[in-house]
């Protein structure tokens, strides 16, 4: 009955695919949790494809087609490996399973038996799909309602990776940030039609065909287990290797402060002792011609003031991002690449203020931007590992011929560090004492009392 009723919420939400939708998260507002009686629905809705012109899904055992919106069964599927497409057709979609066909707005593919996986490509899933029409574009878009547990087991193998037994307190540890960050941001995609995306855009999710026996065992010993601050679920956000120090939210992104997101080293000596000073990216550099970089900047400076303009609160935060030479330059036409500058690091150390001076003019690059203007040349990773970097310039009397980056750590360095976390449980840590140090101040509890 849980998931019915949770599918319901869901649907009911959708009045027709024209247009961007609204669909309301699929567990209930926070205000709802405390009022007893109020059943809390486990049912997370992940986004796996979006806007397609085609979705082709089967279950892998007996399942049914059901209309979403009411809950009507359309068709039994007897056996498994049954293939059901589907492709838009004006608002709505149109699909084809079981020897039948027809039109809905939402479309679920529901195994008669839940421990049936549904399967869509080359991936397994537990809990059902539903299918809607994107929001934007005019596609279709997959959706994997799963209970969050199991979505978990889906992430924390792809997010901290696969580690022996004695890093167990690591995997616990990322089940319960993993699992914290979910319940925090369940709705935050609703335009989406979905609670999270399955890729970095959330938290990478691949589904069960995949799982790890020691991270499916981390998620079951801390289930339903959460950080919380105030009341609500923290902002548990992590990163694989924060470089000897952790960063202040509020120095990096356009958001508030948060006191359990906050500057600390990890470890007793952030130089060379740091708890993730073994990780491969601890250290890196980059480098660029200048003509090189002059390519890149082209590019991604026009970008950063798009990315600045998109939002009051990341100008407020930013500042402006560019000062003419004179009246005839133009943002969007950077020109040659003159100087580089580091005019202001955040409390960790990372760079705040990245000044460089082009032909046109000066631009002010803040924060974690820092690294999405200066991608290196391979293309991998995409953008710089951290903003945690030094430069290093090479001159030809006043004429600029080469810049290197020399830079520590491997993400945004908020929160959990996942390379010190390895190694605070290798050291015999448990999870309890790698969370109170990554989230200072957060309280862990399990909300349902289960
Ligand atoms: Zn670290």
């Amino acid at each position: 009955m849980r998931r019915i009723s949770a599918l319901i919420v869901l649907a009911a939400g959708l009045a027709g695919c024209a247009g961007p939708k609204r669909l309301p998260p699929v567990a209930p507002p926070p205000g709802d949790r405390e009022r007893p009686g109020v059943s809390v629905p486990s049912l997370l809705g992940v986004g796996l494809l979006e806007n397609e012109a085609t979705v082709d899904m089967q279950a892998e055992g007996p399942a049914e087609l059901l209309d979403g919106r009411t809950g009507v069964v359309l068709v039994r599927l007897a056996a498994g490996g049954e293939r059901v497409s589907c492709r838009r057709d004006g608002d709505e979609v149109s699909w084809r399973g079981g020897g039948r066909d027809g039109r809905t707005t939402a479309l679920v593919l529901r195994p008669l038996d839940p421990v049936v996986r549904v399967s869509q490509g080359d991936y397994e899933y537990r809990g059902e799909f539903l299918v809607i029409c994107a929001s934007r574009g005019g596609g279709l878009t997959l959706v994997n309602n799963v209970d969050l547990e199991s979505y978990l087991k889906g992430v924390v193998p792809w997010e901290i990776g696969r580690h022996p037994a004695e890093r167990m307190a690591a995997l616990q540890a990322q089940a319960v940030a993993a699992r914290t960050y979910t319940v925090a941001h369940r709705g935050a995609r609703r335009d989406h039609g979905f609670d999270v995306f399955a890729s970095v855009m959330d938290q990478v999710y691949k589904g069960a065909a995949d799982e790890d026996p020691l991270c499916n065992q981390a998620v079951d010993e801390t289930a339903g287990l959460v950080l919380q601050a105030g009341g609500d679920e923290i902002e548990a956000y992590y990163s694989a290797c924060c470089g000897g120090t952790s960063s202040n939210i509020e120095e990096v992104w356009a958001r508030e402060a948060r006191s359990y997101l906050a500057a600390a080293d990890d470890g007793p000596d952030r130089g060379g002792q740091a708890y993730c000073a073994e990780s491969r990216h601890f250290h890196w550099r980059e480098q660029w011609t200048v003509s090189q970089l002059t390519d890149t900047l082209g590019r991604t400076l026009p970008a950063y003031l798009d990315w600045l303009a998109e939002s009051p609160a990341r100008s407020r935060w930013a500042g402006p991002g560019f000062s003419p030479h004179d009246g005839s330059s133009n943002a969007r036409r950077p020109g040659r690449l003159l100087n580089l500058e580091v005019a202001g690091r955040t409390t960790s150390g990372r760079v705040a203020d990245l000044v460089i001076t082009t032909e046109a003019g000066v631009y002010h690059i803040r924060g974690d931007r820092t690294r999405w203007v200066m991608p290196p040349v391979s293309g991998n990773p995409f953008i710089l590992r951290s903003a945690m970097f030094d430069l290093e310039l090479e001159w030809d009397g006043s004429r600029l011929l080469r810049v290197a980056v020399r830079g520590r750590g491997y993400g945004h360095g908020i929160g959990l560090c996942q390379t010190g976390a390895l190694e605070r449980a290798g050291q015999g840590q448990s999870f309890q004492e790698i969370l109170a140090h990554y989230y200072p101040g957060a309280v862990l509890i399990r909300p349902n009392g289960e």
